[in-house]
């Protein structure tokens, strides 16, 4: 059939996704340039989305979550994880199998009232790999499913070996060993991620992935948020393998020098916008930026020493310290924030992509979550990396051995990290003349790979040609 047949036909795509912010930003904008591309698209999230940001926004601000709501021309509906309003986080494990057995149910149905025996024709079913059962539910309705990978590929690429049994990783007889993979650098076991080492104490995670990993054959695309430039080796490196498709960066347009009024995302917690204000009286280039993301939660041990260093640079800073919700803050040494109230701010959140953007900003200390670190990449910004967990210590790998555009902070054997190790790496990256040099040339590549023409351009227009053609059925 033409191609304009089948998009009178009114193709849909139906995005599914934990409610994380950093899963659901990245489809949503991917999303949106599916949708200027004349597909329609959904977007399946749990309720507390809805509870979070939508309810009052919307006309009728009940407790009821409404069938379905529509933003920027995308489609939203709710389902239930089984948690409700306010899922207790730190029980990943419970939450993972409790998505695990109401989202196939609730996903199912949603396919069957809102797509079956109507008009629309689900042309595609996109997940990420946190839920990987949607491929499952995708199958049993025969629809094509594609997965958009939300970190780097160089994760994807040792997941896949790993979880695959390709190549040989770290054991509990053998925990030191150097891991070699085609495309990436020498890994030692501080570069893997947490998820494969031998000493991995997170149950459902690993489970999920190992999960969604063996079964990515089955999937029609595997996109990422990442440009072709960026990762190139590694990508090449699984074409043979399980070939992955760079559609990103998925960042805010602002961040691509375009409007900033255009985006899609959303956002989990109101900053403090007073910092942007307090921005513009700093000198360009000085100021340190400091935030762990969304998760991490430091002892107070550890901000003590993060504090000294910032206190003992002299140079203005802004730091996020994201509390755990319900829970009391961790508290900061005793006088800090009065003491340091002429050289930097403390706030619980703030608007990072605007923050990252400003012309003040220096350099980010960042615990190496992928959204930032691209939001980093995007801005041009130099970075400190401080990896925790999860794909954050290969990211940090990254960071200063593979794109070259900051350092990474050396922990001692306890996992602490001392102010002479933070003061050090602010040191450093402030006299690195390669990381004035790098972050601008990935910040120029970066912009060149979503304009049009460009990698990942080319690459969404693939996909969207598959799935008007027909092809993507077969
Ligand atoms: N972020 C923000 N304000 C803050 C700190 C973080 O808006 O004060 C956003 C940041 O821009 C990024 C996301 O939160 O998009 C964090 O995602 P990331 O993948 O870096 O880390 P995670 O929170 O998932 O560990």
């Amino acid at each position: 059939m033409a191609s304009t047949d089948k998009t009178q036909e009114h193709l849909h795509i139906l995005m599914v996704s934990l409610s994380a912010q950093g899963h659901i930003n990245p489809l949503l904008r991917l999303g949106k340039t599916l949708l200027a591309r004349g597909l329609h698209v959904t977007l399946a999230t749990t309720e507390l989305v809805y509870h979070r940001i939508f309810k009052s926004s919307t006309a009728h601000a009940a407790d009821t979550v409404p069938t379905s709501i529509t933003t920027n021309g995308i489609q939203i509906i709710f389902f239930s994880d089984g948690f409700g309003k306010s899922p207790n986080k730190d029980t990943y494990d419970t939450y993972m199998e409790l998505i695990g057995k109401f989202g196939p149910v609730n996903v199912s149905n949603i396919i069957k009232n809102h797509f079956l025996n109507t008009s629309k024709k689900l042309a595609c079913i996109i997940n990420n790999p946190f839920v990987p059962w949607v491929a499952d539910v995708a199958a049993s309705y025969n629809i094509p499913c594609a997965c958009l990978w939300i970190q780097p590929c160089a994760l994807y690429a040792i997941y896949y070996r790993f979880y695959n049994s390709l190549n040989e990783f770290p054991t509990l007889e053998n925990p030191s060993m150097s891991v070699n993979l085609p495309g990436l650098p020498l890994l030692q076991p501080q570069d893997l991620p947490s998820f494969v080492l031998p000493s991995n104490p997170f149950g459902s995670m690993p489970k999920v992935l190992a999960e969604m990993l063996q079964h990515m054959k089955k999937l029609k695309w595997v996109l990422a948020n990442s440009f072709y430039e960026l990762e190139k080796e590694v990508i090449d490196s699984m074409g043979e393998l399980c070939p992955i498709t760079t559609v990103g960066p998925l960042v805010p347009p602002s961040l691509l020098g375009e409007d900033e009024n255009e985006d899609v995302g959303i956002e989990m917690w109101k900053p403090q916008d007073s910092c942007m204000e307090w921005l513009t009286h700093q000198p360009p280039s000085s100021v340190i930026y400091v935030s762990f993301g969304s998760l991490i939660v430091f002892t107070a041990k550890q901000l003590e020493s993060i504090a000294k260093a910032l206190k003992n640079s002299n140079k203005p800073f802004l730091w996020v310290i994201k509390n755990k919700e319900g829970e009391e803050p961790v508290p900061l040494p005793e006088g800090f924030v009065e003491e340091s109230k002429e050289q930097g701010m403390v706030v619980p959140w703030c608007p990072q992509t605007k923050v990252l953007s400003h012309p003040a900003i220096a350099c980010f200390l960042t615990h190496c979550g992928w959204n930032s670190m691209l939001e980093a990449i995007t801005t041009g910004t130099p970075m400190i990396a401080w990896p925790q967990w999860t794909d954050q210590p290969t990211n940090a790998k990254l960071i200063s051995d593979v794109f070259r555009v900051g350092v990474r902070l050396t922990p001692g054997s306890d996992g602490f990290v001392a102010t002479e190790e933070v003061e050090r790496a602010f040191e450093q990256v402030f006299a690195a003349e390669e990381l004035k040099r790098n972050p601008s040339e990935l910040k120029r590549a970066a912009r060149e790979a979503v304009a049009h023409g460009g990698s990942s351009d080319r690459n969404i227009q693939s996909f969207v040609d598959e799935i008007i053609s027909g092809k993507l059925d077969g």
